[in-house]
């Protein structure tokens, strides 16, 4: 089987200009769709074919499509941003296609070679360049995705799978300046267990999270905290995002048990902070942990990281039995400084030690 080339088969209408600026002074998230997107087909035998390039549009679903029953469907989330010179990057796309493949062998998917996954993230960013915004931490969010188009009711893995790409204008996420989140222990729901999907990045764990997430907000919360699925104490991840602790000089985050999501943000942080003489280091916090030393004043800051919000501050934390505000409930230094670190690499105003940043023209 050989590894297909995207055919560009671009839009003879794209969005006039004028419009298309429009949203961009004000994209919102995940709101606004740019004018194409790739499409590349899996089927049982004659693997990846038919990969292409084609205008947004949307698509036609037999009711009986395996997905919209069995949910066999994966995704990713990555950003290209504008560089000082007028061209663009996205970070890390290896680390998301290599991800993608984990996803996938957990989901018993089909595994997209990273060339094919970063040629279709290229093909679209390339296409579509003038939607990548300018204005300082906006990008173009890209969305590859994988799910079964198979048409049946068997539950089994389907024969056949289609992988698209769509790209979504991104504004900052603080656009009024950086404000911390009040977070929600959720006790009562879990996200994942060890041996379960929770280290893939697949739809059903969202659609479990979403009763708890209503909880947090009944209780006057931003965002949910999940904790390990059998003593409910350990702490593991915030919504969609990882989460770490800072203890003045020493970050900690909860390491990789099988349940966690092990995201892109995280991963590099751990290699930003060390870069900025922090010590960085994977570990196991309690919600006990968290409430006494935050009391005593040994746990300085916490602050949640991904892909789509870059690092938040936690500013308050509410339980059933308990609620205490983190420090002294504002952005934290430490968070701060980790924060512009990790976007002046991202928007090109530093330098790119890693190699992590995939330069587009
Ligand atoms: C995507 C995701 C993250 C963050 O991963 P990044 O690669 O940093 O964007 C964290 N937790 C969950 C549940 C996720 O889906």
């Amino acid at each position: 089987m050989t590894t297909p080339t995207i055919e560009l088969k671009p839009s003879a209408n794209p969005l006039a200009a004028a419009e298309r600026e429009a949203i961009l002074t004000s994209p919102g998230f995940g709101r606004h769709f740019t004018d194409h997107m790739v499409t590349i087909k899996w089927t049982e035998g004659r693997g990846w074919h038919d990969a292409e390039l084609v205008p947004y549009a949307p698509l036609s679903i037999d009711p009986a499509n395996m997905t919209l029953h069995y949910s066999q469907t994966i995704f990713e989330g990555l950003k290209a941003y504008r560089q000082p010179d007028g061209t663009v990057a996205t970070f890390r796309p290896e680390a998301n296609a290599e991800r993608f493949q984990a996803s996938a062998r957990r989901m018993a998917m089909p595994e997209l070679p990273t060339e094919l996954f970063i040629a279709a993230c290229d093909a679209l960013v390339e296409q579509d360049r003038a939607w990548v915004p300018s204005s300082g931490e906006a990008s173009l969010y890209l969305r590859p995705f994988m799910f079964a188009s198979e048409v049946g009711l068997g539950v089994r893995p389907a024969n056949e799978f289609l992988f698209m790409v769509i790209a979504s204008p991104a504004g900052a996420y603080f656009p009024g300046g950086v404000k911390p989140v009040s977070v929600w222990l959720s006790e009562d729901y879990v996200r994942a267990v060890k041996g379960g999907t929770g280290a893939a990045k697949t739809g059903g764990n969202y659609a479990a999270s979403l009763v708890a997430q209503a909880e947090a907000a009944s209780h006057g919360c931003d965002q949910v905290v999940w904790l390990d699925a059998v003593e409910h104490r350990w702490i593991e991840e915030m919504g969609g995002m990882n989460l770490y602790f800072v203890y003045g000089d020493r970050i900690v985050t909860p390491s990789l048990t099988g349940s966690l999501l092990p995201g892109i943000t995280r991963d590099s942080l751990l290699t930003i902070a060390r870069d900025l003489g922090y010590t960085a280091e994977e570990g196991r916090i309690s919600t006990e942990d968290w409430k006494r030393d935050n009391e005593n004043g040994t746990l300085t800051e916490v602050f949640a990281c991904g892909t789509a919000a870059v690092i938040t501050p936690v500013g308050s934390v509410k339980s059933k039995g308990a609620d205490w505000t983190q420090g002294n409930g504002e952005p934290g230094e430490v968070t701060m400084k980790l924060r512009k670190a990790l976007l002046d690499l991202q928007t090109g105003r530093s330098e790119d030690a890693h190699g992590w940043m995939h330069p587009l023209g």
